[in-house]
């Protein structure tokens, strides 16, 4: 499943073929996707302008620009999420499509802005015009690689809570990104046990696991970076970066820090891998 280093590398792997670009074509080849392809699409895709990417948690922001100055109620931007097994990748004009390639934005440079999701959890949909009023965004927590997301805000949300710290840390209203993998190695760099009541870490070891996942995330999206060429032409089907994982699928395999056999448990019906010699 794409996380949030994948579909950061994606914002910017396609920001420069589609940034101030006119859509000329829209091709929807299969509508039914998690949520319908909108109507609508073309008819507001075409003759307008793409603004600047942006990213909030797993979605893309593609805001819309009317070219034509008549029309000023055109504005609008459009929410991508790539599920389960999307991904966008920039196509040149006549490149023939493959099978799951759903839906093509065609700019007027000749690249082609295309999506393809063999599982179709992933959609292409409308944002409401106050992103603050939008279901999907409004009760998202603070992104991970921003100020806002600190050790002290760890804290401050955690008093008084008893679930166990992995499942808090990736609840998407304490912070968004931090998935399985990228939360059982924050614990381990900052030697926290997933287990822990949320609400008994104390304010220094919150600094320390903040630092932490906001450390495995930056490394994911730089190591990320160096697959940027494949989102040309779409040769490649990157997946899951290769980032070297201290315990997420290493279960019975010895610590690297400590030597310990790493635990395998089931946290809020995740598998947690763990050291019970360096995690307290
Ligand atoms: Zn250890």
């Amino acid at each position: 499943m794409p996380e949030l280093p994948e579909v950061e590398t994606t914002r910017r792997g396609i920001a420069p073929y589609i940034e101030g670009q006119e859509v000329t074509e829209v091709l929807v080849r299969q509508s039914r996707l998690r949520v319908p392809v909108p109507d609508d699409l073309a008819e507001r895709l075409v003759g307008a302008r793409i603004g600047v990417l942006k990213r909030r948690a797993k979605y893309l922001q593609l805001p819309i620009q009317s070219v034509s100055a008549l029309e000023c109620d055109a504005d609008a931007t459009l929410l991508w999420h790539l599920g389960m097994s999307g991904s966008l990748r920039i196509a040149r004009v006549g490149d023939l499509s493959k099978k799951h390639d759903h839906v093509d934005v065609v700019m007027a440079s000749g690249y082609v802005l295309r999506y393809h999701d063999p599982r179709r959890f992933g959609f292409v949909d409308w944002q409401a015009n106050d992103e603050t009023q939008d279901k999907r965004l409004a009760h998202l927590g603070p992104e991970p690689l921003s100020d806002a997301f600190n050790g002290k805000w760890l804290y401050t949300l955690s008093r008084n809570k008893r679930v166990a710290v992995k499942p808090f840390l990736m609840d998407n209203q304490v912070v968004v990104g931090a998935g399985n993998i990228y939360a059982a190695e924050a614990l381990f760099m900052a030697g926290i046990d997933p287990r822990r009541a949320a609400g008994r870490v104390s304010r220094a070891r919150y600094d320390a696991l903040a630092l932490a996942v906001k450390e495995v995330l930056a490394a994911a999206i730089t190591q990320g970076g160096t697959t940027l060429r494949d989102f040309v032409s779409g040769q490649g089907e990157p997946g899951y970066f290769a980032q070297r994982l201290n315990v997420y699928g290493r279960h019975g395999q010895p610590c690297l820090r400590c030597g310990t056999e790493l635990r395998r448990i089931t946290l809020g019906q995740r598998a947690s891998v763990f050291c019970p010699g360096c995690q307290r």
